[in-house]
């Protein structure tokens, strides 16, 4: 079986040099700019919300590096079509996964999971949560 290690590092490289959902979201119904000043990490992450609490579409711009990047890109592709509600119940089982040590990555996360390494190395866990920091905040502010 290949090393967890080396496929998650694939999966990390992959998100990076090709961004899923690298692009603005017009209309928006939520939108907010993240930044971690530890690395440089600069976002910025639009999407739209129906009705009925559904992400129907998310997007986002900046530069930041390649955790940062790739999580973000997973972050959205993990995100689309999904209620905020469980968005959020993701993002729980999220940092669970890339601070905590003692927890197995929740399987719902999928390709989230290649961000699990990082919580060996506590300024790459900001790199990582940044995303979703931004998410929360986009939520919270209309
Ligand atoms: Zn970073």
């Amino acid at each position: 079986m290949a090393d967890p290690r080396a496929l998650y590092q694939a999966v990390i490289l992959d998100h990076n040099k090709h961004p899923r959902n690298f692009h603005a979201v017009q209309p928006h119904s939520h939108s907010a700019d993240g930044h971690n000043p530890l690395c440089g990490d600069q976002l910025h992450l639009e999407m739209r919300v129906d009705g009925d609490g559904q992400i129907e579409a998310i997007g986002f711009t900046g530069d930041g590096c390649a955790i940062s990047m790739a999580s973000t890109s997973i972050m959205t592709e993990a995100l689309e079509g999904q209620t905020i509600e469980s968005a959020l119940a993701l993002f729980e089982a999220f940092h669970a996964a890339i601070t905590d040590q003692s927890v197995e990555p929740d399987p719902r996360l999928g390709q989230l999971a290649a961000l699990a390494g990082v919580r060996d190395y506590p300024m790459r866990v900001k790199c990582a949560s940044l995303p979703w920091h931004t998410l929360k905040a986009a939520l919270e502010h209309e």
